[in-house]
């Protein structure tokens, strides 16, 4: 381990689950790859250290990088609110995407980060998104997604809905070309980022109990007069009804990456 998993794992600071609240140490998050001691809650883990899980030592380097703080409609709030993200999660945008190797294997790869405005998909992660997708075609590389994400972001209007056009064009450019997307589905995975690329991968997968859906279950409910499941828009319903290939748990991802980019080594621009 190295960077941000090194430094947490030598932190004394505490975190607090997002389902049982409560208090579990850092370190104890990262060797647990943020799954609650206590509840076994999968708990969010920040996008750098997501990487830092999945991909080889040392070979992410970060793309389209670049500093833009869009505010296209100039709505009210919003640029204070955008800031209080950066400031909480170091991050410029609600997306990091760039290079890195997976067992080996050459690929693009984006996660989204759903402690920035909840992964909300404005100008600047559609752009992000896109360039990604562009750049992988040039390459001929697969594209590995992890995707989480509240939907579009209201506070851009309806540039924001044009993100879904932009990047469902990307993804299927990308497919065209005869290369691989696979993309995983994280908790919560809803609105527009579900309605465009986040489930055009040619293999989806989620992590386990991740919500994912479009509209949400009170919006439904509300409109149709129907009671839904318990278990509606759970990943495991969403396995149940064919929306999604598989569930894999955090530990197994890396691995299951690997075998899967191995299988499609040669045939889909797959390269070690
Ligand atoms: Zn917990």
């Amino acid at each position: 381990m190295s960077g941000v998993l090194e430094t947490m794992l030598h932190s004394e600071k505490n975190a607090v689950c997002c389902k049982c609240k409560k208090s579990v140490s850092e370190a104890e998050l990262v060797k647990r790859y943020f799954i609650c001691p206590e509840c076994h809650a999968y708990d969010r883990i920040p996008p750098r250290a997501r990487i830092e899980y999945l991909t080889d030592k040392d070979s992410f380097n970060e793309l389209f990088c670049a500093d833009i703080d869009a505010d296209p409609i100039s709505f009210p709030g919003y640029a204070e609110k955008k800031a209080a993200s950066r400031k909480k999660s170091g991050e410029t945008e609600a997306v990091l995407c760039g290079t890195a190797r997976i067992g080996g294997y050459e690929t693009c790869i984006f996660v989204m980060n759903s402690e920035f405005m909840m992964a909300s998909m404005g100008t600047v992660v559609g752009d992000r998104i896109a360039s990604l997708f562009e750049y992988a075609i040039k390459r001929k590389l697969p594209v590995i997604g992890y995707a989480a994400s509240g939907g579009a972001r209201m506070q851009e209007g309806v540039l924001s809905l044009m993100q879904m056009v932009k990047t469902s064009i990307a993804a299927k450019k990308h497919s065209d070309a005869g290369l691989l997307f696979i993309v995983c589905l994280t908790d919560p995975t809803m609105g527009g980022v579900t309605a465009s690329f986040a489930t055009l991968g040619d293999i989806i997968i989620a992590e386990p109990n991740a919500l994912i859906g479009f509209a949400g279950r009170r919006v439904i409910e509300q409109n149709t007069g129907g009671k839904l499941p318990e278990s509606f828009q759970s990943a495991e319903f969403q396995l149940e009804h064919g929306v999604i290939d598989g569930i894999v748990e955090r530990k197994d991802q890396r691995d299951y990456l690997t075998d899967v980019l191995s299988m499609h080594a040669e045939k889909w621009g797959v390269k070690a």
